[in-house]
């Protein structure tokens, strides 16, 4: 039943409940009409037979047969009955056969009725007349003494009845109505269902697309209000579905703008440990990874140790502890990676890395060792010094005085390279400490440049050394920090004295350089080879010129380091150019280059 459609179940229905509600009564009406005909016709029979019985015993009859069948025809006729009388088995009259035919007929002992009356009854059978071509009603009874009559059987027939007849074109009527009724049935139960399974066609087609994804559709008609519950449900459950998709969506979205916004690399292995998914930074880290989607993490990062650890944490089952670890990748780069492993919804163990780049944090811890060694190695030197001659001039001192004398300077002269050290050193944590840019005012640089000299006048002339104040008249006003700049020319004058041969001229001058002042200090020393150009600002970097070691002038490589760093926080910038003589390969230029106070004015708004 289950898989008959509605259409058919209602067809089939519909002609069972006319089966059960037409058939029964028309059966029953049938068989009590048919029996009340039947006995009205026996009961006419039988009176018929009465009553020619009585007209054949009462009247007289004439012997002659002729005559007898003439009046027996007559009389048939008027009561609308067949009437036969039988001697011995012979028809020797008969109300329906001429008389000439009468001796031709079949000899009529043996018929049922005839035999009964035979037997004292009064016979009685319905039979179908071939003579007559109807059913009839045959009544006979055994006549005894009538009036010149011969004793013999009476026999009347009628037809059952026009009723009979009529209640057997009905019934065949019937059945025809029956059929009839049930194609009818059957078409309107057909062309009434087409609406009906059109529509809940349609409601299926559209519970299927909303199934399949198309959570917007509605369902806005449907057969009846019947399936109104159902139809609410379904909507109901596409509303739902579909708020809940757009939230997924947009929780998907921001996750993935995080991700993708992400400095960190992350990088999603699936349970077979194969790359799953990226997030953009891990495209600048590993170039190139996406085409490796669905490879394994040794094919895509060249890594080893990432594959092993990855496939580790997947095998490890339960353990929801994930390990961390640093690598080097080809180009100096230095990543920390956390691995952690996590389930996917379907029970599926997978690991997520995130690369974190340390390689700053790294290059400044490599920075910072390097300062260390690079402090205590410069300390180391003079420190011994001091000491070796300390414990000399204690354990066996010198007899002569200024033998002690000479130890004693080489001691103060060690203390004072490391004073002049401690002191750069904190003058560059000073301007480390103020961090990128200091606080700006309008400073005159002539000014500063003017009191640099006149401190060094005295180391000037003991080199007979000429110092030139080649600036234009006036002041110069500068963007900067008075005692930062201070500090820059200083060390600018001082190296340019301390490398210039005796008797030459350090010259201080200015010209606008890229809207903004370059201050130049040129001397004619030995110059700075090409490769040192921009190593002689690093720290601790020295060049080893032969008329002035470093050891001898004690050198520490720290002040262009801090003229650097001063002027870089100044917003300028800092260079050398040499030589300055070609033909002699000699002479350099320092620039460093300042904003002017007039400029920053005109940039501030009105
Ligand atoms: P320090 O503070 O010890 O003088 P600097 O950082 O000032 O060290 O200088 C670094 C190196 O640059 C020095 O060792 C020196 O060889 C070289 N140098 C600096 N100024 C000059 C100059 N005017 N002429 C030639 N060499 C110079």
């Amino acid at each position: 039943m289950k898989n008959f459609s509605i259409r058919n179940r209602l067809l089939i229905g519909t002609a069972l409940l006319l089966l059960v509600t037409l058939l029964p009564p028309f059966y029953y009406f049938d068989n009590t009409l048919r029996g009340d005909i039947m006995n009205d016709a026996e009961d006419r029979a039988v009176k018929g037979l009465d009553t020619v019985e009585h007209i054949l015993k009462e009247y007289a009859l004439p012997a002659d047969s002729n005559e007898l069948d003439a009046r027996l025809t007559r009389l048939g006729e008027r009561m609308g009955m067949r009437i036969t009388y039988i001697v011995d088995g012979i028809v020797v009259a008969d109300s329906n056969v001429p008389i000439e035919d009468i001796p031709s007929l079949d000899p009529h002992g043996g018929r049922p009725e005839v035999r009964q009356a035979l037997d004292g009854e009064t016979g009685l059978e319905i039979r179908y007349s071939t003579t007559l071509k109807k059913y009839l009603i045959y009544v006979a009874r055994t006549v005894h003494g009538a009036n010149g009559l011969q004793d013999g059987v009476l026999r009347v027939a009628i037809p059952v009845s026009v009723a009979k007849e009529r209640l057997d074109r009905l019934e065949s009527g019937m059945t025809w109505m029956f059929l009839v009724v049930i194609l009818a049935s059957s078409l309107i139960a057909y062309f009434s269902t087409r609406p009906l399974l059109r529509s809940i066609i349609e409601l299926a087609s559209t519970a299927q697309s909303i199934g399949q994804g198309h959570y917007n559709r509605r369902i806005r008609e449907y057969p009846g209000t019947e399936f109104k519950p159902l139809v609410d449900a379904i909507n109901g459950m596409a509303h739902n579905i579909e708020q809940h998709l757009s939230m997924l969506v947009d929780q998907k979205g921001r996750l993935e703008a995080v991700f993708n916004g992400m400095n960190e690399g992350v990088m999603v292995f699936d349970s077979a440990g194969r790359i799953h998914s990226f997030n953009k930074a891990l495209t600048t880290i590993f170039p190139g990874i996406e085409q490796k989607i669905g490879a394994t993490p040794i094919e895509a990062t060249m890594k080893p140790e990432l594959h092993r650890m990855v496939i580790d944490l997947i095998e490890q089952g339960e353990d929801e502890s994930g390990v961390r670890t640093q690598m080097e990748l080809s180009d100096s780069r230095f990543f920390e990676v956390n691995l952690v492993p996590f389930k996917d919804p379907a029970g599926a163990r997978r690991v997520v890395a995130v690369f974190y780049d340390i390689s700053e944090r790294e290059r400044l811890e490599k920075v910072r060792r390097d300062f260390v060694a690079n402090v205590s190695h410069e300390l180391k030197t003079p420190l011994t010094s001091i000491k070796g001659f300390a414990e000399t001039l204690i354990e066996s001192p010198p007899a002569k005085p200024e033998q002690t004398a000479t130890f004693l300077k080489t001691i103060l002269k060690n203390a004072n390279h490391m004073t002049k050290m401690v002191n750069s050193l904190l003058v560059l944590a000073r301007t480390q400490h103020k961090g990128e840019m200091t606080d700006l005012a309008p400073v005159d640089a002539h000014e500063v440049i003017r009191q640099s000299l006149r401190d060094l006048s005295h180391t000037a002339q003991a080199k007979n050394i000429t110092l030139e104040d080649m600036l234009p008249e006036g002041p110069l006003s500068v963007l900067g920090d008075r005692d930062g700049l201070m500090e820059v020319f200083r060390n600018l004058l001082d190296n340019a004295i301390k490398y210039s041969p005796a008797g030459s001229s350090v010259s201080v001058t200015a010209r606008p350089h890229e809207g903004k002042m370059a201050l130049c200090v040129r001397d004619q020393g030995p110059g700075i080879p090409e490769k040192a150009k921009d190593r002689i600002f690093e720290r601790f970097y020295r060049i080893e010129h032969p008329s002035e070691p470093a050891a001898k002038n004690g050198s520490a490589g720290l002040g262009l380091a801090i003229c650097r760093r001063i002027i870089k926080s100044h917003g300028g910038d800092i260079w050398v150019e040499s030589p300055l003589d070609p033909a002699t390969g000699t002479g350099a230029a320092f620039f460093a280059t300042l904003q002017t106070a007039e400029r920053q004015n005109a940039d501030k708004p009105e």
